[in-house]
């Protein structure tokens, strides 16, 4: 038996699209119900912070209004449907799904995304794994899946100091590759060298492509991580060696404009713009990827920078991260 809910929940919600971050509102909502036998309640404790929100807000990536934003969170088990076996009230998990930046989320228990969590996990742990699945999995795939990085090679990663930049420094170095780090700041470029990075470019005051000659040799780079999307897409395009790999995975600075596809010929470029669930869409990809995520984290090879922040901030978190002024991975705090 399921404990009764109360009737209302705190969310972030958006009733329009907008630009501004003024049409992010802080408010009641009615909390879920089990209207299905398949429906599991999480009451939720940590929800990771990412980008992406940005372009459900602008409209950028289409959203049913009105929206409770929020893409990832842990939280624990608070009721489920008739014919639930999977989970019970009080279990612990961590998951992808829409409308984390509540109090309560409602996801079926065929939902594949989902990590059970030990009930003994301590809170730093429970706010990490509510807060690393995105971007972590994000970086751990695409180096493999997007451009398989081998040893010697010579990469471009771009916002190297923010959410799966600098995860993306950290495992493209622990492969033995040259990280050339982009960010737009010095103390960004120190963050991604302090954490691997072998060169660093200040895309604010520097050449990028003159220094990418210089760094290797002349040759261009075997890849680049590419999140920045519209102003970024012709640098990181001449920065590429022959045959080089074009991994575009953002739109930070706006969405990549179509291009011709003969532009690819003179160098035979290979073009991808994949998306985490295409690479962890098959249950044998998510055990695979989640349990290879956990072992880095849990052993310290993978180290990445929380910061807190409360659900209620979470309109001045979004301005701040879509200002360039944060580094690492924000977490919202839920009221409990
Ligand atoms: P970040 O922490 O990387 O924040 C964005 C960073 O982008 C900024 O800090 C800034 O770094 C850089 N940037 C460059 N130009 C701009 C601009 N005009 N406005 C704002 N930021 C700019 O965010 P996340 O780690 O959450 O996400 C990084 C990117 O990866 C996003 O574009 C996100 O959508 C994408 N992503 C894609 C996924 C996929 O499946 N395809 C999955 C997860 C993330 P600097 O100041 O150093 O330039």
């Amino acid at each position: 038996m399921s404990p009764s809910l109360p009737k209302t929940q705190k969310v972030i919600l958006i009733e329009e699209n907008g630009e501004s971050v003024d049409v992010l509102k802080y408010v009641d909502s009615p909390t879920p119900e089990i209207t299905s036998p398949h429906d599991v309640i999480v009451k939720n404790q940590f929800a990771g912070v990412n980008f992406i929100e940005a372009y459900f807000r602008k409209g950028i990536y289409p959203v049913q209004l009105p929206a409770i934003l929020g893409r990832e969170a842990s939280g624990v088990v608070a009721a489920v449907g008739d014919e639930v076996t999977k989970y019970k009230v009080g279990d612990k998990i961590a998951y992808l799904s829409t409308q984390t930046f509540a109090q309560y989320t409602k996801i079926q228990d065929s939902l594949q995304a989902v990590l059970p969590v030990g009930k003994d996990v301590s809170d730093e742990k429970f706010k990490a794994y509510g807060a690393i699945l995105v971007q972590g999995l994000t970086a751990l795939t695409f180096i493999t899946e997007a451009h398989n990085v081998q040893k010697g090679e010579y990469i471009l990663v771009w916002a190297a100091a923010g959410g799966v930049g600098r995860l993306l420094v950290q495992l493209i170095s622990a492969r033995g590759a040259h990280v050339i780090a982009i960010a737009s700041t010095d103390e960004k470029l120190a963050v991604a060298k302090e954490l691997g990075a072998e060169f660093v470019i200040n895309s604010t005051t520097e050449d990028i492509n003159a220094k990418v000659k210089e760094i290797t040799g002349g040759k261009g780079v075997a890849a680049t991580f590419d999140s920045v999307g519209k102003d970024s897409f012709d640098i990181s395009f001449e920065a590429l060696a022959r045959k080089g790999t074009f991994v575009s995975y953002g739109n930070s600075s706006g969405v990549v404009p179509p291009l011709p596809i003969n532009k690819l010929s003179p160098k035979n470029i290979k073009l991808t713009r994949p998306q985490l669930f295409g690479y962890v869409a098959a249950p044998e990809e998510w055990e695979h990827y989640t349990s290879t995520l956990l072992k880095l984290i849990d052993s310290g090879e993978l180290k990445f920078e929380l910061h807190t922040a409360k659900l209620e901030d979470y309109k001045q978190v979004a301005t701040n991260l879509e200002s360039r002024k944060t580094t690492g991975k924000i977490v919202l705090e839920i009221p409990q």
